[in-house]
């Protein structure tokens, strides 16, 4: 059973991971996009462990709810909304019981990925987070080792996809030959899954 130390410590090695790979990202995000996809996650991830360290939710949902919250009113860009209503309503899928089973936390996070989906409209293949959100969720049923490799391989799959949403999207083919940013980072989210769980 995963309790709310674990997503805690899920976002704890999300904020960690983010800050490493901060270059990484706002590298990928300067050729098709306005290169603050780096700086923007490590503001956003700084202010939700800053949080969950003060506030110290006791629910695994309550915590994610808070983070999503957070990432909301902290990022500035696209990518805030869209991880901040993942986060939500995945949380909010997960109630407030206080330990949730592996397999609610998948079932969770699909609804969350779907809750992305609406909002901002992508679907597999628009070169976005999704690509990366997708197969992970998919994959979670074999664990989060297998979900960290579907999201990785999802993310390296969007270089020869043209993007049909976001800023890039603006760039129509020329937007072909490029990782997608926010697929990268969504990369690290789900690898962090894994990590909190000392996989
Ligand atoms: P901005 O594009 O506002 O500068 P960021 O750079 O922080 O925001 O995030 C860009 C990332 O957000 C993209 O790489 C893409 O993965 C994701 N993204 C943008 N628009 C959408 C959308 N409509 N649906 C899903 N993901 C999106
Ligand atoms: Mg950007």
């Amino acid at each position: 059973m995963l309790d709310a130390d674990f997503f805690r410590r899920w976002m704890a090695a999300t904020a960690a991971s983010v800050d490493r790979e901060a270059d990484r990202l706002t590298a990928l995000d300067s050729p098709i996009g306005d290169a603050d996809h780096g700086s923007n996650l490590q503001r956003g991830f700084a202010a939700v462990t800053a949080v969950l360290d003060k506030e110290a939710p006791a629910a695994p949902g309550s915590v994610l709810t808070l983070a999503g919250r957070q990432l909301i009113s902290t990022v500035g860009g696209a990518s805030g909304p869209l991880y901040g209503t993942l986060l939500r309503r995945t949380g909010k899928a997960l109630g407030d019981a206080a330990e949730v089973s592996a397999e609610q936390l998948a079932e969770a996070l699909r609804a969350g990925v779907e809750a992305v989906m609406r909002l901002g409209g992508a679907a597999p293949g628009d070169k976005t987070m999704i690509d990366a959100l997708v197969p992970a969720v998919e994959a979670l049923d074999e664990g989060f080792g297998a979900a960290r490799a579907a999201a990785g391989r999802g993310a390296e799959a969007t270089i020869p996809l043209q993007a049909r949403k976001g800023r890039a999207s603006y760039l129509g083919e020329r937007s072909i030959g490029h990782q997608d940013p926010g697929a990268t980072s969504s990369a690290l989210l789900i690898a962090a899954l894994a990590e909190a769980d000392g996989a």
